[in-house]
This record gives C-alpha cells, sequence and structure tokens, in this order.
C-alpha cells in the first residue's frame, strides 16, 4: 500500500474486481481513480484508465523527498543494479529474427487535412471570421455553437443570418472524419467507431459506458486515436505491427470526442443521455510522438467555451511508451492531465524485447520522468504492466518492479495497473494464469504497491488495449 490514507484512495469500484476468480484474493482496495473526487474509470477498453488521477497533497512530495534521498542524479546512478540474479528470459526473442520493426519517431509527411476551427487559435478564429467578411462576434457565436451545443448542422446556427451559415460552414468547418462502421459489444456500452480520415487513413475511437455502482456514479470514458498507426512497433500490440502512416491534426482528435459529444447529448447511446467525463489518449497511436497536435487538442478540450470544450484536466490520461524529453515537456505545460506510462517490464533486458523505445530511454530513465511528473504536476502516474504468460508475470519481476518504483519514494506517487493481455492475430502470446496473475498481485501488494488489475472491455470486437488496427473488412 502506499502511505496514502485509506479515505484518500476511496475504494475500488466494482468492475475492477471483473477478472478475478471468485475465491482468489481481490486486489488492493487500493485503487487511486475511485476517490471520491475522481470519476475515473480503471478498467476500460484501453482500459485505462486513470482517467483522472487525483491530485497528491503537497506536503505529502516534500515529505516524500525528503524520505526517498532519491534525486534523479541518484536513480541514475543506479541504473542497471536494479536486480543481482539473472531474470528470466523468453526462450524465443519476441520479434522474430529478421522482422523486427523499426521504430519510427517522424511520421511520413501526408496531405494534412484543410485547417478546421478547431486547429485556429482564438485570434485566427476571429481573423478567419472577419476574413470571410463577418463581424468579429460569429466567432463567438460558432464556438458556442460548435463546442457547446455541440450543435454541427449550420441549420441549427439560427442566430447566424442563413445565407452566412452555409459559407461559414463551408469554409472552417471542413468534414474531418467520416464513420465507416461501428461495432457494439457489452450489451452496447462499448462503441468501437472505425473513422476514414481525409486522405483515406483509418482510425478508432472506443466509447465505454459504466453504470452507476455503490462506490461511483456513471461515467462515460472515450478512447481516442491520435495516429494513423504507430511507429513504436511494440510486438505484442496489434497498431504497433501495422507501422506508422501519419500523425493526427488537433482537429481530428478532437473530433472524436465533440462526436461522442453529440451522440451522447442525443440518447443514441445505450444508458440514456449523457456527456463524456473521460478521455484517454489509449486508442491508436503514441500520443507524445505527435506531441504538438495532441497538446493542442488537450488545450481545446479543456479551454472552456466558447473557445474550447470546457473539460477538465483531471479527466485526462495520456499514455505513453515513454519518450522520456516529451514526458519532461508535458510536465512543463502547466496542464494538469493524467499520465500513464507503458512499462510492462521492470528490467532492461525484457523491456528493450518488448516496448523497443526501451532501447532509446532505459527503465530507470522513464520511470525517473514518470516520478518527475507526479511530482511538478501533483497527479499520480498510472504505471501500465500488461500480464503476458511465461513472459513477464515471473514473481521475480512483480518484487523488482514494486523495487523499481518504490525506492523513488513512496509518497503514493504511482499505481500499478496490470492489463490482462489482449490477443493480437499472429500472436503466439497469451494472458497470464490467473493464479500467476494473482501471486503477481500479492507480492506487489505485500510490497506497498498500490494495485488494480484492469477490467478489458471491448475484446469481443477487437476494441481492446492493442488490438485497434483499423481495418475496414
Ligand atoms: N502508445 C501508447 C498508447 C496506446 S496503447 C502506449 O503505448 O501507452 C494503450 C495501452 O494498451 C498501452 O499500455 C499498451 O501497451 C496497451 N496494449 C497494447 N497492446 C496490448 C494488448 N495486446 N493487450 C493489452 N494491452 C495492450
Amino acid at each position: 500500500m502506499t502511505s496514502l490514507p485509506e479515505a484518500q484512495l476511496g475504494e475500488v469500484p466494482e468492475e475492477l474486481h471483473a477478472p478475478w476468480q471468485p475465491g482468489t484474493p481481490a486486489p488492493a482496495g487500493t485503487d487511486p481513480d475511485a476517490g471520491p473526487d475522481s470519476q475515473a474509470d480503471t478498467d476500460a477498453h484501453a482500459g485505462a484508465v486513470q482517467a483522472s488521477a487525483p491530485r497528491i497533497p503537497d506536503a505529502r512530495i516534500t515529505e516524500a523527498q525528503a524520505a526517498a534521498k532519491l534525486p534523479l542524479e541518484r536513480n541514475r546512478a543506479v541504473r542497471g543494479r536494479n536486480h543481482a540474479a539473472p531474470l528470466p528470459m523468453p526462450a524465443q526473442p519476441l520479434a522474430e529474427p529478421g522482422k523486427e520493426l523499426p521504430l519510427v519517431f517522424k511520421a511520413p509527411r501526408r496531405q494534412k487535412p484543410a485547417p478546421h476551427w478547431i486547429d485556429l487559435t482564438p485570434e485566427e478564429r476571429i481573423a478567419a471570421v472577419e476574413k470571410l467578411g463577418h463581424k468579429k462576434f460569429r466567432a463567438r457565436q460558432l464556438g458556442h455553437h460548435w463546442f457547446e451545443r455541440l450543435a454541427h448542422d449550420p441549420q441549427e446556427w439560427t442566430d447566424l443570418p442563413a445565407d452566412a451559415r452555409e459559407e461559414l460552414a463551408r469554409a472552417l468547418f471542413p468534414t474531418l472524419l467520416t464513420r465507416v462502421n461501428e461495432q457494439r459489444a457489452d450489451k452496447g456500452a462499448t462503441i468501437k467507431t472505425l473513422w476514414r480520415l481525409h486522405d483515406g487513413s483509418l482510425v478508432e475511437s472506443v466509447l465505454m459506458r459504466y453504470a452507476a455502482t455503490a462506490h461511483s456514479s456513471a461515467r462515460t470514458t472515450l478512447c481516442v486515436s491520435s495516429q494513423a498507426g504507430c511507429g513504436m512497433a511494440c510486438p505484442f500490440c496489434a497498431t504497433g505491427q501495422g507501422g506508422l502512416q501519419r500523425n493526427m491534426s488537433a482537429g481530428e482528435i478532437v473530433m472524436q470526442v465533440l462526436d461522442a459529444g453529440r451522440r451522447l447529448q442525443s440518447g443514441d447511446v445505450p444508458g440514456g443521455t449523457g456527456r463524456v467525463n473521460n478521455i484517454v489518449f489509449m486508442g491508436m497511436g503514441e500520443p507524445l510522438a505527435n506531441y504538438k497536435a495532441v497538446t493542442s487538442a488537450v488545450r481545446t478540450l479543456t479551454s472552456p467555451a466558447p473557445d474550447g470544450f470546457g473539460m477538465s484536466a483531471r479527466g485526462i490520461t495520456v499514455s505513453t511508451v515513454g519518450l522520456v524529453p516529451r514526458i519532461e515537456q508535458l510536465a512543463e505545460e502547466g496542464i494538469p492531465i493524467s499520465l500513464a506510462l507503458s512499462l510492462h517490464a521492470p528490467d532492461d533486458e525484457l523491456r528493450d524485447e518488448l516496448v523497443p523505445i526501451n532501447t532509446r530511454w532505459k527503465v530507470d530513465e522513464v520511470v525517473d520522468a514518470a516520478w518527475h511528473y507526479a511530482q511538478k504536476t501533483r497527479r499520480r502516474v498510472s504505471i501500465e504492466y500488461i500480464m503476458i504468460r511465461d513472459i513477464n508475470d515471473q514473481p521475480e519481476r512483480a518484487d523488482l518492479l514494486a523495487r523499481v518504483l518504490k525506492k523513488r519514494g513512496d509518497w503514493g506517487w504511482f499505481h500499478v495497473n496490470l492489463i490482462p493481455l489482449n490477443p493480437t492475430p499472429g500472436s503466439i502470446w497469451t494472458a497470464s494464469d490467473r493464479a500467476v496473475e494473482a501471486e503477481f498481485v500479492r507480492r506487489l501488494v505485500a510490497r506497498g504497491v498500490p494495485v488494480t488489475v484492469r477490467d478489458t472491455r471491448g475484446s469481443d470486437i477487437d476494441g481492446a488495449c492493442g488490438q485497434l488496427a483499423a481495418s475496414a473488412d
């Protein structure tokens, strides 16, 4: 357990227990997402989610820093000395020899979508409206319709002159996403949408609704894509195996949210009318490899209307493989969104294979960056750890994971989210056995690590973590 008092941590939402067999010990009742002031989703398709990590009280950080006595420099110095005995490695390399995918940081240059209202700054929006010969205040009206009322049909802009509506819509609101199809699971509570972008690229988003439980109110999470494809080449992830097609624009990212908002508002989604409470960047792509568009999208999502969608930053989680300089940059942005780090192995030898970016930034560096993010933003970081049978689920790795995290101090800066591996086409791996998973959890809990096991949504429609491959077939 962390040293945070139980009351602050809140109780564990019911769905967290879903993957557990009756009779096995439940994961520690320490889910930080479930705090009284957060409506997070710990579950999800991409499950997500730590959609809103609670703030860590300042006093605790200072106290912890003193207790930890492990400033970043010293953490770096102990790199490579995480474990004494060699850890078991898979008998065969994870990627077939000669078939390893390259890491791709720079997205291929593709024709950008036509500039959209969402991609403009508030000043640029005013300028654009004036350039078309309209009065300044029209910009405010348009922002109100687009972001607040979610009225995207120009016919509904009745406070604008009829002839101006079509003209403004055509010039400033080009279609960014076209729905290709949609699949539902979990009795309609999970909806995966396949979108076509202007250049034919395909991306997906997944909407997940959670009914109210004794511990949490009803809420809706949207898992969004930030790139068409992904260049990070993780061998267990369907998106990673398809390579990177291109970065998405801020407009394309935000439109996924606005569309979900419209559908929830209209009552088109089972569960009655509602709104998007949480957004997780756990769909296709590596959000921090498309840094500019992602941060711009987050600013628009969190700016109050008429400039933006007016969501709380607490409801937004960015998940990353661990692009260290970008994590550091994000910590300085001053937008307190939550960070999830896809760690998946506590040792460099295995992580080099599971998350190839590790060949660039090592476990200690990336965990330092996550620690620093928590310290700077006061947001608890979610450490994602997929459970892959006989690959990364050994008891020794649970012990090492606890050491790697706790040596930075035990002030509630992290919690661990275990994700049972979702099957992907052609993959030889499967999720860990329940008993092995239970032992992994037991060891973490025994070492005071707050841990939850993700209830994976949408796996039957290939809408779960790592299954998004966006094909129209
Ligand atoms: N590129 C980002 C965000 C997209 S993936 C990242 O890697 O964090 C969102 C989460 O799903 C990550 O933790 C990722 O490692 C995990 N994931 C990928 N493939 C998976 C699979 N087959 N089963 C379970 N989780 C998977």
